[in-house]
């Protein structure tokens, strides 16, 4: 059971476990890194400023929050925010996979490295990955976007890029999109598809 959990020891220091929150069958699910302190405060993934970020691209794509669902790789807030470490993505990553199975999502957006890296096989960087539509588990579209933490204290672009990427989450959900991109990223970059 989640709310009760001590696989790892996030579980020593936190306050609440961030489950997830939103619409049990929604067609969009979202999938963040691991709450910050709001969010541990809370036990609401998404409530801070990064999460209104989060709103309002979901807004600008005509989608409001509660029409979504949200989690995150961890479920436990990391102390000071660090990074996720490789021994609790492992104990947390079965409640993500028993998330998606519940939710069947048409579209997975990855929030960042640390949610691209654990549902793709990839090695590569977000900057290269995201923006791309890949075919995925359970018949759903995975398309990763920056976290948008990024955007909040890097360069004016990575907003627009992350609103570019959420104009493509709203053409593939409106099932106006042009036929799949290969899941291979060097044909994609090679034009082979
Ligand atoms: N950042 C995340 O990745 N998840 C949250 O829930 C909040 C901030």
């Amino acid at each position: 059971m989640a709310m009760s959990c001590t696989a790892c020891r996030l579980s020593e220091t936190r306050t609440n476990v961030v489950f997830g929150v939103g619409d049990p069958g929604a067609s969009l699910m979202l999938v963040g890194e691991a709450p910050g302190k709001n969010e541990d405060l809370e036990g609401e993934p998404f409530v801070g400023a990064a999460g209104q970020l989060l709103d309002e691209l979901l807004s600008g794509i005509g989608v409001a929050r509660q029409d979504v669902y949200i989690a995150n790789v961890l479920k436990c807030r990391p102390p000071g925010n660090r990074d996720p470490k490789d021994d609790e993505i492992d104990s947390c990553k079965g409640y993500l996979r028993e998330q998606i199975r519940m939710i069947r999502p048409d579209v997975v957006v990855t929030l960042g490295n640390f949610a691209t890296k654990l549902l793709l096989p990839t090695e590569m960087g977000i900057t290269r990955m995201r923006g791309r539509r890949f075919d995925w588990w359970l018949g759903a579209t995975l398309i990763p976007t920056f976290h948008p933490a990024a955007a909040l204290r890097g360069r004016p672009q990575v907003r627009e890029q992350m609103a570019e990427d959420f104009a493509l989450v709203a053409n593939v959900l409106e099932g106006m999109a042009t036929a799949p991109e290969s899941s291979d990223p060097v044909q994609t970059e090679l034009g082979l598809t």
